[in-house]
Parts: structure tokens; C-alpha cells; sequence
């Protein structure tokens, strides 16, 4: 798909990952629509900067794990740009507690309804746009603890392999509609969600880092780029992670 002139969805895109897909999708010449939950300003901040790309850019709130927030989200998007091309499922939350022994049955219900359902959710409500349009993407970002299990806790590594597993299950379903649904599996980027783990658990994520860094959230926006342009991929899960791997 040409990127210029299509409008985009990113969901959480106020800050982290989400904001670097968002400004370079703004750069590639995409109209952006800034999903975010609660932080107004730094949105609006977005948007200023993805408009320097002399593009349109609005910020729109809604908690993804809400289906009538994200449905009233996907028509107000409509009304303003007249549909939606490109689905960013980029919102996501990491736990409090990351052993079975701790977890309470309420964070693990967080933890689904906004990774999991959250995508869903956004997904249900923006796919009939895309059929009108006969064409979409769908990019949906899971984790490298989706696929090997990672170091966040079960509720994250199966939220995550959800994603992982919805997006097989749509990439077939919607390939007569022409849309294209992949994930991206990212291992430890260097964004808020990252920097604000305690000091010895993000030295021991790096350890599992054959590159010995953290990747950035350009590099993830990088592979968006390249999964919407190229037609051909569909149900596919990329990994960016710098080797990553399980010891
Ligand atoms: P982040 O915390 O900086 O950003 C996540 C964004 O999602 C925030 O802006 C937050 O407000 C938003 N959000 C949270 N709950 C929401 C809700 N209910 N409705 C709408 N927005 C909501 O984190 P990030 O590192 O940029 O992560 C982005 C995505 O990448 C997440 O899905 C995360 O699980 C995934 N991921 C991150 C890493 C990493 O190491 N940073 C690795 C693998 C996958």
C-alpha cells in the first residue's frame, strides 16, 4: 500500500512506540489519528509534530478495552478524515506482578481485557471502513514474551500470544476484503514501559539480549513501514529484538 494521503489509527500512540509509528507514518505523508487513554497534552504534542509533515493529525480518547469508547473513537475518525486505511493495535499495558504466586485474578483480567480485548476491540469496529475501502492494514504489536514467554508474567506472555494467534485467525478471514493483518514481536524497547522497571529487572532483560541494547521505538515504527507497503505479507509475525533469546 501507498502510505501518502492514507489516513492511520495508532492506538496508544501519545508517547513510546506508538508515537514513534505515528511520526513516521506522519512522514511517510499518512493523515494520523492519535489514539490515547489519558495524557491530553503529550497527544496533542504528537500531533503538532506529525503536522510538520504538513499532514493532518487529531488526537481522539478512548480506552481500547471499552468497545462503545472505540466505537464512538472510529466514527468521530470518520467524520473527520471520511475512513480509516491503516490500524495500528499498539496500546498495551504491563503488569504489576509477574509471578502466578502473586498475581491477583483482577490483574490478569487488566491485563487481557486491555492488550487482548483492546485489539479486538478497535479491530471489530475499524474493519467494515476497511471492507468499503476493499483494502486495510492491521498491524498488531504482540511481544517477544508472546511467542517464548518473556519475563513479564503469564497474563502479558498470553495476552501477547493472543494477539499473536487473532492475528492468524484474521489474515485469513479478511484476505477477500484485501486487508492484511501481521504482528510485530518486539523484545525490550527503550520507551517509558521499559524505563521505568526496577534497575535489576530491566539488567537482567538486557542479559537476554545478544546485541546488548535496547531497541528503539524508530526500529519497530521502521517494520510498520515495511509490513504496510508490502502486499504480499499477510499473517506474519515479525521479531525485532536483537536476537533475543531464552536461557
Ligand atoms: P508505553 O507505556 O510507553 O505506551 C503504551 C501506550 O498505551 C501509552 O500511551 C498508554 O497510555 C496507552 N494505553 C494503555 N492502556 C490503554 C487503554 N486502555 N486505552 C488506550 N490506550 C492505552 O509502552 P510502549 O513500550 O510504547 O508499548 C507499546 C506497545 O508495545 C504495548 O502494546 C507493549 O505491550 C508493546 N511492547 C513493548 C515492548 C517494550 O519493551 N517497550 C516490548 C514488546 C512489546
Amino acid at each position: 500500500m501507498e502510505i501518502k494521503n492514507k489516513v492511520a489509527l495508532i492506538t496508544g500512540s501519545s508517547r513510546g512506540i506508538g508515537k514513534a509509528i505515528a511520526l513516521r507514518l506522519a512522514k511517510e505523508g499518512a493523515n494520523i489519528a492519535i489514539n490515547y487513554l489519558k495524557n491530553k497534552e503529550q497527544a496533542e504534542n504528537v500531533a503538532k509534530e506529525a503536522e510538520k509533515h504538513r499532514v493532518k493529525a487529531k488526537t481522539y480518547q478512548a480506552d481500547v478495552s471499552n468497545y462503545p469508547e472505540v466505537k464512538e473513537m472510529i466514527q468521530k475518525i470518520v467524520n473527520d478524515f471520511g475512513t480509516i486505511h491503516i490500524l495500528i493495535n499498539n496500546a498495551g499495558i504491563i503488569p504489576q506482578h509477574f509471578s502466578i504466586l502473586d498475581i491477583p485474578v483482577e490483574e490478569w483480567e487488566k491485563i487481557l481485557t486491555v492488550n487482548l480485548t483492546g485489539a479486538f476491540n478497535c479491530t471489530k469496529a475499524a474493519v467494515p471502513i476497511m471492507i468499503k475501502n476493499e483494502e486495510g492494514k492491521i498491524i498488531n504489536i504482540s511481544s517477544v514474551a508472546g511467542k517464548m514467554g518473556g519475563t513479564v508474567g503469564p497474563h502479558y506472555a498470553a495476552s501477547k500470544a493472543g494477539i499473536i494467534g487473532m492475528t492468524f485467525s484474521l489474515a485469513q478471514e479478511l484476505l477477500k476484503y484485501n486487508i492484511t493483518v501481521n504482528a510485530i514481536a518486539p523484545g525490550p524497547i527503550e520507551t517509558e514501559m521499559i524505563k521505568n522497571l526496577p534497575e535489576e529487572r530491566k539488567k537482567k532483560i538486557l542479559s537476554r539480549v545478544p546485541m546488548g541494547r535496547f531497541g528503539k521505538p524508530e526500529e519497530v515504527a521502521e517494520t510498520v513501514v515495511f509490513l504496510i507497503k508490502c502486499d504480499y505479507i499477510t499473517g506474519e509475525v515479525i521479531d525485532i529484538n536483537g536476537g533475543y533469546y531464552m536461557d
